[in-house]
C-alpha cells in the first residue's frame, strides 16, 4: 500500500467500497491537498458489519483462548513486517514524523504481543476459596471509535483487548488518518482473524455511531476522542446499557519544585509536550514551576520550544511536523488570541507559521489568568502555560483546577513532597521525574470529565468481560 490511495470498509472479512460508492477525501496536512479517499459506509453497511460481527460471535468467544491469543501475537509480528512502509503511510495522513510515526507502529506492535501473551490467563477461571469461583465471559460485539491522533496505537488498545477477550469489534477507524486502521486490519486478517469478527467502517463520525449503538447487538463501546463528542456517545449506549469504556481530553499539569533537576525537566517536558505537535490527550499543557526556579524554568523552556525543527513530516531533521487538520489551527488561534486580550504574554510563538501546511510552533504563554480559556479547554496542540508558585498547597490546588482529570506529572526528589503529589493530584495517572506513563501492561484510565473505564493490562481486558460468579461448587 502507497501513499495517496483510496481506502475501502472491511466487512465479513471483504475489503468493498460504500454500497452507494461514497467517500470523504483524505488531505496531507503538510500540503493541504487532498490525496486520498475513504469509504463512507451507509446504513446498509453498518448493518452488513452488525450482522456480520453478530455471526461470528459465537465462533469466536468459544475458539480456545490460546489460539486467541497466539492469532494477536502472530498479528504482532506481521504489523511489525510491514510497519516500515505503514509508518510513511500515517506520517503523510496525519503529520507526525517519521520517527513519531515508527514508535507509535511499535507501541501497537508491543499491545497486541502483550494481549496475545495474557489472553489465556486473564479468561481463566478465577477460584474463590473451595466452593466458588469467578468465569470472565466475553460481553459480546464491541463498536470501537478511534481518533485521529494515535490512529493505530488506540486502535490496538481496544481491539487486542477485545479479542483477546472474545469479543468481535466493529471498528470505525480515524477518516482523517485512515491507512492506520487499514494496516491492523490486514495484520489480523493475516494472521488469522476469521470472517466477521473485526469489521472496519469510516464515515460520517455522528452517523456512524448513532447507528451502531442504537443496536442491541452492540455490547460494549470503547471511544477515545473529546469530552464532548464521548459524552453523546455515552448518552446514546445508555438506552441499550451498553458498557463503555471513554478515554477522554485531558489538561495535564506539571509541578516543578524547588529541587527540581532543570537538565532533567526541561527536556522532558519539551519532548512530551511536542510529540505529534502537542495532540496527545495527556501531553502536559500547564506547567506550576517553585517560584525560586520560575526565571531560570522559562527561560531554558523558551530556548528549548524554539530550537524544535519544525517542519515536512518525511524529513529526517523534522522534530515537529504540522498539527493534523484545520480545525487545531483554528483551535491554537482562539485560545491564544483568548489568552492575550485577558492580559498573557506570548514567550515564543503564538502565530501560524507562513508557509503552506497546517504549522503551529512551540507557543509559550505566561501571565495567563485564571479565567483564559487556555487554562480550561483542552489545548490539543503545542501551547503551554507556565506559571509560579510559592507553596505546595498552592500548587497541588492549581494543578487540580481543571475539569480533566486524566494525568498529572511532578519532578522533585524530596520523599515528602513525593507522597503530597502522588496523593494530592487529581488523576487517572501521576508520573514522577518521568513523562509519558501509557503502556500495554498497565491500566490507563482518567477521572473527572476525563472519561472512565481503563485499557491497558488486565484492567483493560476485564472491560470486555463480564465476571461470572459461580456459588456452591462443592455442594
Ligand atoms: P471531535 O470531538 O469532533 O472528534 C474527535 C474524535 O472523535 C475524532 O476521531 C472523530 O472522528 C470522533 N468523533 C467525533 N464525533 C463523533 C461521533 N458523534 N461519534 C463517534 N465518533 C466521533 O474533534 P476533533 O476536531 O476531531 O478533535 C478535537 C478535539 O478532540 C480535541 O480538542 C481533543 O479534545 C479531542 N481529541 C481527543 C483525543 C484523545 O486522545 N483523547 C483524540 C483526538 C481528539
Amino acid at each position: 500500500m502507497s501513499h495517496a490511495t483510496s481506502y475501502e470498509l472491511f466487512i465479513n472479512g471483504k475489503w468493498r467500497a460504500a454500497s452507494n460508492r461514497a467517500t470523504l477525501p483524505v488531505i496531507n496536512p503538510a500540503t493541504e491537498k487532498v490525496f486520498g479517499s475513504v469509504s463512507s459506509a451507509t446504513v446498509s453497511d453498518l448493518d452488513e458489519a452488525l450482522a456480520s460481527a453478530e455471526r461470528s460471535r459465537k465462533g469466536w468467544s468459544s475458539r480456545p483462548v490460546k489460539e486467541r491469543g497466539e492469532i494477536l501475537v502472530a498479528a504482532a509480528r506481521i504489523l511489525a513486517t510491514t510497519a516500515g512502509d505503514a509508518a510513511k503511510d500515517l506520517s503523510a495522513e496525519q503529520g507526525k514524523t517519521i520517527a513519531e510515526a515508527t514508535g507509535e507502529y511499535a507501541r501497537a506492535v508491543e499491545t497486541l504481543e502483550w494481549n496475545g501473551t495474557h489472553a489465556e490467563g486473564l479468561s481463566a477461571p478465577i477460584p474463590l476459596g473451595p466452593n466458588r469461583m469467578i468465569v470472565p465471559e466475553p460481553l459480546g460485539v464491541v463498536a470501537a471509535f478511534t481518533p485521529w491522533n494515535y490512529p493505530v496505537v488506540l486502535i490496538a488498545r481496544k481491539l487486542a483487548p477485545a479479542l483477546a477477550a472474545g469479543c468481535p469489534v466493529i471498528l470505525k477507524g480515524a477518516e482523517e488518518a485512515p491507512s492506520a486502521a487499514v494496516h491492523m486490519v490486514e495484520a489480523l486478517r493475516d494472521a488469522g482473524v476469521p470472517d466477521g469478527v473485526v469489521n472496519l467502517v469510516f464515515g460520517v463520525p455522528v452517523h456512524i455511531s448513532r447507528h451502531l449503538l442504537s443496536s442491541s447487538i452492540v455490547k460494549v463501546l470503547t471511544f477515545t476522542g473529546s469530552t464532548a463528542v464521548g459524552k453523546q456517545l455515552a448518552a446514546l449506549a445508555a438506552n441499550n446499557l451498553q458498557r463503555c469504556v471513554l478515554e477522554l481530553g485531558g489538561h495535564s499539569p506539571v509541578v516543578v519544585c524547588e529541587d527540581a533537576d532543570l537538565a532533567q525537566a526541561v527536556p522532558a517536558v519539551s519532548e512530551y509536550k511536542f510529540e505529534c505537535a502537542g495532540q496527545s490527550c495527556n501531553a502536559p499543557s500547564r506547567i506550576l514551576v517553585a517560584r525560586t526556579l520560575y526565571q531560570e524554568f522559562l527561560s531554558r523552556m523558551t530556548e528549548a520550544a524554539r530550537k524544535i525543527k519544525i517542519g515536512p513530516p518525511d524529513d529526517p531533521l523534522t522534530e515537529m511536523g504540522p498539527m493534523a487538520n484545520a480545525r487545531r489551527i483554528e483551535a491554537m488561534q482562539r485560545l491564544v488570541q483568548d489568552a492575550v486580550d485577558r492580559g498573557a504574554r506570548v514567550e515564543t510563538g503564538g502565530t501560524r507559521l507562513d508557509r503552506r501546511g497546517f504549522y503551529w510552533p512551540p507557543t509559550i504563554l505566561t501571565g495567563v489568568p485564571k479565567d483564559a480559556k487556555v487554562l480550561h479547554d483542552e489545548p490539543f496542540g503545542p501551547i503551554l502555560t507556565v506559571a509560579p508558585f510559592d507553596t505546595m498547597e498552592e500548587a497541588i490546588e492549581e494543578a487540580n483546577a481543571t475539569e480533566y482529570g486524566l494525568a498529572a506529572y511532578f519532578f522533585t526528589a524530596a520523599p515528602s513532597a513525593k507522597r503530597a503529589l502522588i496523593g494530592g493530584l487529581s488523576a487517572g495517572a501521576v508520573s514522577v521525574n518521568y513523562l509519558k506513563g501509557v503502556s500495554a501492561d498497565a491500566p490507563y484510565g482518567g477521572i473527572k470529565q476525563s472519561g472512565y473505564g481503563y485499557e491497558g493490562g488486565e484492567q483493560g481486558v476485564r472491560s470486555f468481560q463480564s465476571l461470572k460468579m459461580v456459588n456452591g461448587l462443592g455442594s
